[in-house]
């Protein structure tokens, strides 16, 4: 490596100033693209108490030579810059000088050293960025940096860190992005001891996409590669049906670094437009090369934001790489959407929406059931089977007995309704023909947006004529007002307040086989920190290790297909970090939401009933996100819309 210097002040000031310094995974990620920029093969990483506790970084690179380790450690020091011209091409992933003088300003640094050409090592202590002597020291070729006590300095800091867990899921997610956009380097990761993380290094993207994210991801994706006009794309898509819940999954590498790109995340989505179902994106880990010229890493001080210099070109080669492989393999696979048309609502059953309470209460009354609605055609799933293997010839077979892919759930009813163990109750509840109306309270009316407030129900129930467009149930009131309700929406609200209310933890469903669930190890980890807060839910998880999730309940009111899902979206939510309260409230719209009946589906006339009910009673006038579940028109309305009135 040439020599470090520190940078003159003109040329310091022209890089994207900022602190570098803000978390455990910062340090990592700094310490981390050090050891790739010194060339190694191979980079360990240890942490313990999410980095908080101790971080050692490891690697077989250049190393530094001892007279010059002092001011590796002063601001604006660096061998991979001089003058300002060198900003407009950066091929290292450092380049601002300031990683190790920020680091070392806030902890206690000890680093051991050794090039290749050097007899002896060198070693150097740190403390508050003030260094010691340096000292000769034994040392393998390479670099070992070790942190420790970070931000003992700033108690400000420290006390805005996040648990530990947090610390360890970034640094966890960091490495995977790091090992996925160098598969010709090692990678390993230790968390507490334990191996987290191991990347062969074989210079094979599909190892490193294995190795990090999984069998079950890896077995998920297409490997892609085009480009054109001076870009080249390459990696691997997941294959349509195997949308994710979130965009967590989608991994973008510029020139070797990883980035955060509104346009390569556009460019993919509109590869995949029209062969996504709603509300699932696709995942990916591309790779997209072009000359360093023609991208500034400078304009942000994380390095994680890049602006391409001709963006149309970045964008165009990144979609039609996706357009192409995606056509490639036979055209579009439509998510079942015709067949979710015609399908009845799988959960079969509307009524298990009840809390446990009411449920067992009903149970025992002995009713006579009702069969369940049939299911007249399968709702998309996780099916795995449908598309090959992507890695299977090319990959050394997992420890991992076959238990460790993502199993499809069992669907809950009809098809297979031996696989899944019912809940306590053996008999349906009584659907609720007979129930005695129950005045409602009366109260101030909320405005329904462009609408008349509803009424209070006086009299009869509304009387129900029909559903239209399978999403909007039409009822009538005794005073002839005509009611639009969506019962998608409608049985969100419910869902959500009474999970809301619960104070007994929901039914559960037992799966026969439990489902095993790869999430990605950083995913996997957030959702088993959080088991009391799934407990509370209705789910039973335990760590299967390497990433992946064993599911043996689920809540009843769940489709048991909806579930992997669920957990993905949940994982997506704890990720964001919010404080306890917030975090259970985005919790319960999750569940709300996946736990309702859907537009779409057809629905037994005992669900509609029920809703209806609830709606007329007024319990139930927005969905969770606020949006109206019923408008009414009048008579006078109607009229005037005839020109009768
Ligand atoms: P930058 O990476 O932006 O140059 P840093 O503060 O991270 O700034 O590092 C300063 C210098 O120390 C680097 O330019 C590099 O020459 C040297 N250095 C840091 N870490 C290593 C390492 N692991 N192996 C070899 N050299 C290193
Ligand atoms: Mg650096």
């Amino acid at each position: 490596m040439p020599e470090i210097k520190q940078l003159p002040s003109h040329v310091a000031d022209l890089i994207a100033a900022g602190e570098v310094v803000e978390r455990p995974a910062s340090v990592v990620k700094e310490l981390v693209e050090n050891a790739v920029d010194a060339g190694s093969s191979a980079v360990v990483v240890e942490i313990r108490r999410g980095g908080m506790g101790l971080i050692r970084v490891t690697d077989n690179g250049c190393g530094i030579a001892p007279s010059e380790l002092p001011t590796a450690f002063l601001r604006h020091a660096t061998s991979k810059l001089r003058g300002p011209e060198d900003l407009g091409r950066i091929g290292t992933l450092g380049f601002r000088g300031e990683a190790l003088a920020a680091i070392s300003a806030v902890s206690r640094v000890e680093i051991r050293t050794r090039r290749r050409e050097d007899a002896a090592g060198a070693a150097l202590r740190l403390e508050g960025g003030v260094p010691g002597e340096v000292e000769e020291a034994g040392a393998p070729e390479g670099t070992t940096i070790l942190v420790r006590d970070l931000f003992y300095n700033t108690p400000a800091r420290l006390k805005f860190m996040k648990k530990d867990s947090a610390e360890t899921a970034a640094v966890s997610g960091l490495m995977q992005h790091l090992a996925l956009s160098h598969p010709d380097i090692s990678f390993k990761l230790i968390k507490d001891g334990a191996e987290a993380l191991h990347t062969p290094g074989d210079g094979r993207p599909d190892s490193a996409v294995y190795a990090a994210l999984g069998r079950d991801f890896a077995r998920s994706l297409l490997p892609v590669k085009g480009g054109g006009d001076g870009v080249s794309v390459s990696g691997f898509i997941t294959q349509p049906l195997q949308g994710r819940g979130s965009r967590a999954m989608q991994v973008f590498f510029v020139n070797g670094r990883f980035i955060k790109s509104q346009l390569l995340t556009a460019a993919l989505e509109e590869g995949y437009r029209n062969q996504l179902m709603k509300g699932r994106f696709p995942g990916c880990v591309l790779a997209v090369t072009m000359p360093v010229t023609e991208v500034d890493v400078n304009v942000h001080p994380a390095k994680t934001q890049v602006k391409f210099a001709r963006e149309k070109a970045v964008f165009d080669a990144v979609y039609h790489t996706v357009l192409d492989s995606l056509a490639e393999r036979g055209g579009p696979v439509l998510p079942a959407s015709p067949a979710a048309e015609t399908a009845s609502n799988p959960r079969g059953d509307f009524f298990r929406s009840m809390d446990a309470k009411s449920y067992r209460e009903q149970g025992t009354k002995g009713t006579p059931s009702a069969p369940p609605p049939k299911r007249t055609a399968p709702l998309p799933s996780w099916n795995t089977e449908q598309t090959g293997p992507m890695l299977s010839d090319s990959v050394p077979p997992s420890e991992r007995p076959a238990l460790g892919r993502r199993t499809p759930f069992p669907p809950l009813r009809g098809d297979a309704p031996a696989s899944v163990l019912k809940p306590e109750r053996t008999e349906a509840p009584a659907p609720p023909a007979a129930r005695p109306f129950v005045p409602a309270i009366p109260r101030q009316d909320l405005e329904l947006p462009g609408q008349e407030a509803m009424e209070p129900p006086k009299e009869a129930p509304w009387r129900i004529a029909g559903e239209v467009l399978r999403t909007y149930i039409v009822c009538e009131s005794e005073e002839g007002c005509v009611f639009l309700i969506d019962k998608h929406a409608a049985h969100e609200r419910i869902n959500f307040d009474r999970l809301k209310a619960a104070l007994e933890p929901p039914m559960r469903q037992t799966l026969l086989t439990p489902a095993a669930l790869e999430l990605g190890k950083e995913d996997g980890a957030l959702l088993l920190e959080n088991l009391p807060l799934l407990e509370a839910f209705g789910f039973s998880c335990e760590d299967f290790g390497g990433g992946t999730v064993l599911v043996r309940e689920v809540p009843a009111d769940l489709d048991a297909e909806d579930a992997a899902a669920t957990l993905e979206e949940i994982a997506g939510k704890l990720r964001e970090g919010r404080s306890p309260a917030e975090r259970r409230e985005a919790l319960l719209h999750t569940m709300a939401c996946k736990a309702a009946i859907k537009g779409g589906w057809r629905s037994d006339p005992a669900e509609l009933r029920a809703l209806v009910d609830k709606v007329q009673s007024g319990e139930v006038k927005y969905c969770p996100h606020g949006r109206p579940v019923a408008v009414k028109l009048t008579k006078y309305e109607l009229e005037k819309m005839f020109k009768r009135a």
